[in-house]
């Protein structure tokens, strides 16, 4: 019923704090993980964590022209890949927009969407080439709903993009059997938003702000992600799907 068995399943940002347990719950699902992420030592300890069968792939996502060559590289190591979980992204806080730079701008941008954009099409056109069916999960945030606070207006633009660029490809590639939906975390424990920085009265601000009354953990993202990557979401697509413990409802 889930159909992922044996599949190949590439996920970005996959040595990161959520990237690594949707890589254990694409194992478990019982796909083959391509683990890409920026270092290779990463990647490799978090793909040998998976068990057997499964590899790391190092790769700057930045680099998009390279991004054909990764998904080729994936191709001839563990199968076709059938599957693609963009969770890779970057946050670069500044609460003051008259102090923003191009350099924060251009960072943001080219993690959180310009890579996303040029990795989906990379995989997509292996698809299209071979008449393979697949799926894309990319990962948003609420931001795009809240406009974000703390430092986060740049950051918020890029996965409103996200979101907009979700419904965009799966209108354009539903034809061909690919569907495209996308996961929007709330108020997650990683060091993105919770650091030596944070004091416990500003945590127990965030945790009084959801209603499920408790900050949200890696884990929580896996079973929205394998099931929009599965068979069993077999006529979902175009959706971002809200796992913030009712952060934000809407
Ligand atoms: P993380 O920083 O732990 O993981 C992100 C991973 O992406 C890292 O391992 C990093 O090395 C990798 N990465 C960054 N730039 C890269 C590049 N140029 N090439 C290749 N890999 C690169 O972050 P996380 O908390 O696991 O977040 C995962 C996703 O969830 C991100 O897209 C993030 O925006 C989104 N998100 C997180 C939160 C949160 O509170 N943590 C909230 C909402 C959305």
């Amino acid at each position: 019923t889930w159909g992922l068995q044996g599949k190949t399943v590439i996920v970005t940002g996959g040595a990161g704090a959520i990237g690594r347990a949707v890589c254990e719950g694409f194992a478990e699902a019982g796909a083959r993980v391509a683990v890409v992420d920026l270092s290779q030592e990463a990647c490799d300890r978090t793909a040998a964590d998976l068990g057997e069968g499964h590899a790391g792939f190092a790769a700057n996502l930045r680099e998009v022209s390279r991004l054909p060559d990764l998904v080729a590289r994936i191709e001839s190591t563990l199968g076709l890949p059938t599957v693609l979980v963009n969770v890779a992204g970057i946050i670069l806080r500044n609460p003051d927009l008259l102090a923003v730079t191009e350099a924060e701008w251009d960072a943001q941008h080219d993690v959180n969407l310009k890579a996303l954009f040029f990795l989906c099409q990379a995989f997509a056109a292996r698809l299209v080439a071979t008449g393979t069916p697949g799926s894309i999960v990319n990962y948003s945030s609420q931001g795009w709903m809240s406009g974000g606070f703390g430092g986060s207006v740049v950051y918020n633009a890029t996965k409103g993009a996200v979101t907009t660029m979700t419904r965009g490809m799966a209108r354009s590639w539903a034809a061909r059997g690919i569907r495209v939906n996308g996961v929007a975390p709330g108020l997650v424990e990683t060091p993105m938003l919770v650091n030596a920085d944070t004091t416990p009265e500003q945590v127990a601000a965030l945790e009084a702000s959801i209603p499920l009354g408790r900050l949200g953990q890696p884990a929580d993202h896996v079973g929205a992600t394998v099931f929009l990557a599965s068979d069993m979401a077999a006529y979902m697509t175009g959706a971002m799907v809200n796992v913030s413990g009712g952060f934000l409802m809407y």
